[in-house]
């Protein structure tokens, strides 16, 4: 169950539904938000005598009963979509929001001439790896804090917002004071010590579907994240592990209209990785805009063939500023199924 309390509801009002809960048995599991708080509820007992208590003690605006495993991402627990500002930008309101950069941060120069030019090109946000999660423990493992520092010259310079990957609960403060929005890569989404320390790290967090996870457990990742604090998530398809060789991974490109249905979190698809090569990046790109999701994920090199990481997935500039062009016509389509959507609920 989640109770939602009235805006400024008292601390006496708030301490006495936690007790009303209890005396159903239930157990408080986690209490949400200062000007509206939120509260979890878990247990057994009787639901429908506890709803309607509850529902008419002071302070509560509403009290509901969610049966997926996951509560406060789940769309039994919010009807509208969460719109997520980042810097300025609203990921999962009325905008497409396209995130362009390399894999890693190799060099200053190298970051601030793709910053530049995925900028002009219209990219709203820029991303990069300053810690790598590479399969082999010799390659690159990335910058670190010199990455996280160009990036922010990079956004000095451009105003574009940065997305960069932390790796370990070790790092969230040190990531989360250099970037606007933080990356919890496909290998760590299962990396609950990692997931809980994002609770209060003031960053709205861009949690990547692990390869080989489900759709359900994308959400339960993401439903820590939310019950330790931070309800800023934002998830994101990049393709799962199949039998399939033909590409890097298989792009689960269902997994999007999946996703809308069943939580309000805003979903973007990241067609690079799921794709390995650059070729059929705009392809995939385009089916994302065209099933709903939020945005892309996209990578891109001034020189994909010296590029440290996924140098073969990766665009040139003006294959990029080609594929902004050619999503002109979808994201129009994509504001036209917007605004139906949103017009449908009222
Ligand atoms: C990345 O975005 O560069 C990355 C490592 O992605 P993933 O975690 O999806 O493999
Ligand atoms: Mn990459």
């Amino acid at each position: 169950m989640i109770v939602s309390m009235r805006l400024h509801a008292t601390k006496e009002e708030i301490d006495h539904v936690c007790e009303r809960i209890r005396e159903f048995g239930y157990h408080v599991h986690s209490i949400q938000g200062e000007a509206r708080v939120v509260i979890g509820v878990i247990g057994v007992g009787d639901v429908t005598a506890c709803l309607e208590s509850l529902e008419a003690t002071p302070g509560v605006e509403s009290a509901v009963r969610i049966s997926a495993p996951y509560k406060f991402v789940s769309r039994e627990f919010r009807k509208e979509r969460s719109v997520i500002g980042v810097n300025g930008l609203e990921i999962g309101g009325g905008e497409f929001i396209v995130t362009a950069g390399p894999c890693s941060v190799e060099s200053e120069s190298q970051i601030m001439e793709t910053a530049q030019a995925v900028a002009e090109a219209g990219a709203h946000m820029l991303r990069g790896g300053a810690f790598k999660p590479r399969t082999s423990p010799y390659d690159f493992q990335g910058l670190e804090l010199e990455g996280l520092k160009l990036l922010e010259k990079a956004k000095r310079a451009t105003g574009l917002a940065i997305v960069t990957e932390v790796m370990s609960d070790r790092d969230v403060e040190m990531v989360a004071e250099h970037a606007d929005m933080l990356q919890i890569g496909a290998r760590n989404m299962q990396n609950f010590a990692l997931l809980k320390s994002l609770g209060r790290c003031g960053r709205p967090v861009l949690l990547k579907r692990g390869m080989s996870s489900t759709i359900k457990e994308l959400l339960m990742s993401a439903e820590y994240v939310v019950a330790h604090g931070n309800s800023s998530v934002i998830l994101c398809e990049r393709g799962i592990r199949t039998f399939e060789t033909a590409t890097r991974n298989t792009c689960d490109i269902a997994a999007i209209p999946v996703l809308n249905e069943l939580t309000h979190l805003p979903v973007l698809l990241d067609p690079s990785h799921a794709a390995g090569r650059r070729s059929i990046v705009p392809a995939l790109a385009r089916a994302g805009a065209a099933a709903g999701a939020d945005g892309l994920l996209i990578e891109v090199h001034p020189c994909p063939e010296k590029a440290v990481s996924d140098g073969a997935q990766s665009l040139t500039v003006p294959q990029f500023r080609d594929l902004m062009r050619q999503l002109k016509p979808y994201i129009a389509l994509w504001r036209e199924m917007r605004t139906a959507a949103a017009s449908a609920r009222a």
